[in-house]
């Protein structure tokens, strides 16, 4: 038999990782990388002394580093690092029930005059990133709880305080595609899960390395491709945009009133969107247990049935600066909310 030549065989091994790496189950789910990074180094910017003293001692006790972030120099280097252990781990054995911790669900579909968080309503179980916020504030603040539980609490609260500005964590819209007649019976209405649900056609391209482009993953990544700048650059010229009176204004409010503030963005802005094509047709195989996802435009028989919202540079354009004003402010607000602790402590 022959035997393939190196070139071929290493053509046939780079095929299988990009098409393993399509097999990874992905959902977009907060801001990326770049946006928890962009936000925890701003913050760092505003610790107090003591706040940064008791970073530095509480990182030392981490017993699940799964970033790595011990092997990184610097204390705004580690600080930006744990920023987004929360979504790393969020799979993991023992932190499957944090997953709802990440988002609310306050509904934009009802009255005006409910449009407002409503804990019996959107947080009944008490998992809300409103309530994990607090439930790790709690947690933090306690001196005398063991320093293993306080550091996770501490990368909780960097991830949530990010997450909370992105202000599709804070909504859910109806699944419109519920009510089309091809998909009578496969599947119910239960919301588009933060603009999850919402497939976009994104600047020309209808799918990336997660799967389908939807409204929440443009909003977590998208955007940031019209910011050229790299984090450090990013967060250094946001910070440095900001006023001593803006500052002290950001830092009013509380977490509930942070949250509506990105739901009335969701509303203003990030919602509103074009009419769809009713020829731009996507199907998507949602498996619940993986949440695999798979966008294509023929073959729908077994699959949910959306229609497609075309954004195009106009969209981004007008979105990229609240992505901007969204992280300066969700930096300023974890700096606040950290040095409101560690401060008041002994
Ligand atoms: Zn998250």
């Amino acid at each position: 038999m022959k035997k393939t030549s190196r070139p071929i065989q290493f053509l046939r091994l780079s095929i299988c990782f990009v098409l393993l790496l399509t097999l990874v189950p992905f959902e977009a789910s907060a801001w990326g990388r770049k946006g928890h990074h962009v936000v925890a180094r701003i913050a760092f910017n505003h610790l107090s002394a003591k706040s940064k003293a008791a970073i530095t001692k509480l990182l030392q006790a981490d017993q699940n580093d799964k970033e790595q972030c011990a092997q990184q120099s610097s204390l705004v280097d580690k600080f930006a690092c744990i920023s987004t252990w929360a979504d790393a781990v969020r799979r993991d054995p023992g932190f499957t029930q944090t997953a709802s911790n990440h988002f609310v669900n306050i509904p934009v579909f009802v009255p005006a005059a409910q449009r407002h968080y409503d804990a019996n309503r959107d947080c009944a179980s008490k998992d809300c990133i409103i309530a994990a916020i607090e439930s790790n504030r709690a947690i933090l603040a306690d001196g005398s709880k063991p320093a293993a539980a306080r550091v996770q609490a501490l990368k909780f609260l960097v991830h949530f305080l990010g997450d909370l500005h992105q202000p599709l964590h804070n909504v859910m819209d109806k699944d419109l595609d519920a009510a089309n007649p091809e998909n009578q019976g496969r599947f119910q209405d239960k919301g588009d899960r933060g603009g999850n649900l919402k497939l976009v056609n994104w600047l020309g391209e209808t799918s990336s390395l997660f799967g389908c482009w939807n409204l929440h993953a443009v909003w977590d990544d998208g955007l940031f491709d019209g910011i050229k700048e790299n984090d450090t650059a990013l967060a250094q010229s946001l910070d440095a945009k900001l006023t001593t009176s803006q500052i002290a204004k950001l830092s009013k409010g509380d977490v509930v009133a942070w949250s509506e503030e990105g739901l009335k963005l969701a509303i203003s802005k990030v919602y509103k969107l074009p009419k769809r094509n009713p020829n731009d047709k996507a199907c998507e195989v949602r498996k619940p247990d993986s949440q695999f996802r798979e966008c294509r435009s023929q073959d729908c028989q077994d699959s949910e049935i959306h229609y497609r919202y075309t954004l195009d540079t106009k969209y981004r354009d007008k979105n990229v600066p609240v992505v901007k004003s969204q992280l300066s402010s969700g930096g300023i607000r974890l700096a606040h909310f950290l040095n409101t602790i560690f401060d008041a402590m002994p």
